[in-house]
């Protein structure tokens, strides 16, 4: 199984967007995709309908020690599983003060999941917490989703620096790569922006662009419609190719 961590240190930029569509377009190469929402606030627990009363069992039961196995919820997509958010995840960052190792409670949850799955895509939330550090420790691969927008490239930088930071620790080499998203070709700064993310040293950046389309701003609808269409739609499975085709340090992990 290889694991996809969707993150940035900023909030609206298509983490939850990217997650949702890049799962959707393995599946329809049959990829078996396991969806962990690890941001509180549940944006793509809540696209897929889960009902959140009583709270459903999901990503903080890993933390407990639960197996992927026994907390996952099934989707309408034979090929999608889904870790639903809890409510309780925003008591993690006390927990984990008391208790040691819990940093990768993620990566040994998913070690036990291994056969299960050819792809865990983990929807990050914005801020720098054990979640994030979870996601960064559990990923073979990072994907930054980057509002093409210079006031965007400070959360870029800000979550280049932690995957730099959480890389010295780790055993094996973390893959960074850029995903521009909200892309507008007939807007000056989009163009400018795009070319400066070519400037950062060591990560790739995704030629395929997404595009602003008002089609992907209905999250439960790209959750659950049988198809989907439209050129953002079409943009993620470009980017998704491109994705599967780069990242020969990941090949040589698995
Ligand atoms: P994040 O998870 O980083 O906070 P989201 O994926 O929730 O970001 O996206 C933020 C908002 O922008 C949402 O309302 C979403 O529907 C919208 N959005 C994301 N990508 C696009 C796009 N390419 N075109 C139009 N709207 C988009
Ligand atoms: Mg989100």
């Amino acid at each position: 199984m290889r694991i996809w961590a969707i993150a940035n240190q900023k909030g609206g930029v298509g983490k939850t967007t990217s997650s949702l569509c890049l799962a959707r377009c393995m599946a329809d190469l049959d990829h078996r995709v396991l969806l962990i929402d690890l941001d509180p606030h549940g944006s793509l627990t809540r696209a897929f309908g889960v009902p959140t009363e009583p709270p459903p069992k999901g990503t903080y039961d890993l933390f407990n020690g639960d197996s992927v196995e026994s907390v996952a919820t099934t989707t309408s997509h034979a090929c999608i599983d889904l870790l639903a958010a809890q409510p309780a995840m925003a008591t993690l960052e006390r927990r984990s003060a008391t208790q040691p190792g819990l940093g990768l409670a993620l990566l040994r949850a998913l070690q036990g999941a291994a056969g299960r799955y050819d792809y865990a895509l983990l929807d990050c939330p914005p801020t720098l917490g054990l979640l994030l550090v979870n996601a960064l420790a559990a990923c073979d691969r990072l994907i930054v989703p980057t509002q093409t927008d210079p006031l965007a490239l400070h959360g870029l930088e800000g979550m280049l620096r932690t995957a730099a930071m959480v890389e010295r620790s780790r055993s094996r080499p973390l893959v960074r790569q850029i995903l521009p998203t909200l892309f507008d070709r007939r807007t000056r700064s989009c163009l400018e922006t795009l070319e400066h993310l070519r400037t950062y040293p060591g990560v790739g950046v995704c030629p395929s662009p997404i595009p602003m389309d008002t089609r992907l701003r209905d999250a439960a609808a790209l959750a659950t419609h049988r198809h989907l269409g439209g050129r953002g739609v079409s943009a993620y499975r470009d980017a998704l190719q491109w994705l599967l085709e780069t990242a020969p340090a990941e090949q040589e992990a698995a």
